[in-house]
């Protein structure tokens, strides 16, 4: 088994989902594709649950919006819409109105996963539909049939020893088949709709490789490959042609904005190898992410994460901070779900850094408030290293305000002012 995962700028219109379909149809079976939602659809099935949850009218808006969008897919796509794609379609978006025409629960991340994952069930089954009208015979699989997570909505956690049968019993066919399914979205064991964290199909995708011991993994993207920087602040780059598994965790963790971070560990488990290429040029060989030593060429690695706001605490007693303090903080943080990208101590203060736009930011300074004395700095840059070299440190020390730096053997941490 070979799986393929498209995101969603692979599928933002019809022009992109007649060219994946085009790389779909030369592809040797057994092959399973998780697709993401239509280009921006999650960010606003996101808009669509703020309103909801609040009880705002704004909700048909969104909710119009997205009945738009998707309405003029189907019509750039299909010469004749087949009965099936209009009848599949409709029945989602009637369930979608009916949902919504009901008032929301108080649990948030409840409505949210029962509202998220329509992106991906509008997307799976208007491309299966063409794929079939194309003469590539498919089976569309609910992906909520056969993954199981806890009732963690929002980024829930997968119950590997159920999904394991289920996955093999659904995905049955071990050679001639082609299944097209959704990523983000599983169930939990009362048959709600869970999700797996944003960007969570490449999880997905690797979740499926685990279970069914696939052969390979491709993740198809609008670049070559991985590169040692992000193009969209660098001017040179390089594609990396290997990334060793450990490597490609770190580069996630330290938030390369390849790869979800969950993807690569159920892969290495298995030994997998994972490619990233290009859906715009799949002659070219992208990058192979497999076990190794060392990245290939080594260079160095470079993320930069923008938008962000360092939190600063301090006692209000003037007192040292302890550990005490620090299962407190990082208490209310995992309850307020920030992902920290940076932190750092001293005897008397504890600082952090997390995207300045993270919902609950501002709660949960509002409650460290009530205990320390905060203080908050915006707009700050974190730039990350892997592989630095004292040349690569000296560019960064010149172009940049650094306001810390940290270092170890691999990695040099700055967190600068943006320019
Ligand atoms: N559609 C979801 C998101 O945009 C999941 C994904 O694309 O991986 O976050
Ligand atoms: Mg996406």
């Amino acid at each position: 088994m070979i799986i393929y995962k498209f995101g969603g700028v692979s599928v933002k219109d019809a022009t992109a989902i007649k060219n994946i379909c085009n790389i779909i149809g030369v592809v040797k079976r057994p092959l399973t594709v998780v697709i993401s939602a239509i280009g921006t659809t999650t960010n606003l099935l996101e808009e669509l649950v703020d309103a909801y949850f609040s009880g705002s009218d704004k909700v048909w808006e969104f909710y119009n919006q997205l009945e738009k969008n998707h309405t003029l897919v189907i019509d750039d796509l299909f010469d004749e819409i087949p009965a099936t794609v209009a009848t599949d379609v409709n029945g989602l978006f009637i369930e979608l109105k009916t949902k919504i025409s009901k008032p929301s629960s108080d649990k948030f991340n409840f409505e949210y996963d029962q509202v998220i994952g329509f992106g991906e069930l509008l997307s799976t089954t208007i491309i299966s539909a063409y794929l079939n009208q194309i003469g590539q015979k498919n089976q569309w699989v609910d992906i909520r049939t056969c993954l199981d997570s806890d009732d963690n909505y929002v980024d829930a956690n997968i119950d590997w020893e159920s999904s394991k049968e289920k996955v093999n019993t659904k995905f049955v066919d071990k050679s001639t088949a082609l299944y097209i399914t959704q990523g983000f979205i599983a169930s939990d064991d009362k048959g709600n709709t869970t999700s797996l964290g944003r960007e969570g199909s490449d999880y997905t995708a690797a979740i499926l490789a685990h279970l069914l011991n696939a052969d390979k993994m491709i993740i198809w993207k609008d670049v070559l490959g991985i590169l040692n920087a992000d193009p969209d602040y660098f001017d040179t780059t390089t594609k990396l042609d290997l990334i060793p598994y450990h490597e490609a965790i770190e580069l996630s963790y330290y938030g390369a904005r390849v790869i979800h971070p969950k993807t690569i560990k159920p892969l290495q488990a298995k030994q997998i190898p994972l490619w990233v290429k290009s859906f715009i040029d799949p002659s070219q060989k992208g990058t192979l992410i497999t076990k190794g030593e060392q990245p290939q060429p080594l260079l160095p690695n470079y993320i930069v994460k923008k938008k962000q706001v360092m939190v600063s605490l301090k006692p209000l007693n003037f007192s040292f901070i302890g550990e005490k303090d620090l299962v407190f903080i990082f208490s209310l943080v995992t309850k307020f779900r920030i992902k920290l990208n940076f932190t750092q101590n001293t005897a008397v203060s504890f600082a952090f850094c997390a995207n300045s736009s993270a919902r609950n930011i501002e709660d949960l300074i509002a409650e460290l408030g009530k205990k320390y004395e905060v203080d908050v700095s915006n707009d700050l840059e974190l730039i990350t290293v892997r592989h630095y070299n004292p040349m690569t440190i000296e560019e960064i020390q010149l172009k940049h305000h650094i306001l810390v730096e940290q270092k170890n053997t691999n990695t040099a941490i700055y967190l600068t002012v943006a320019n």
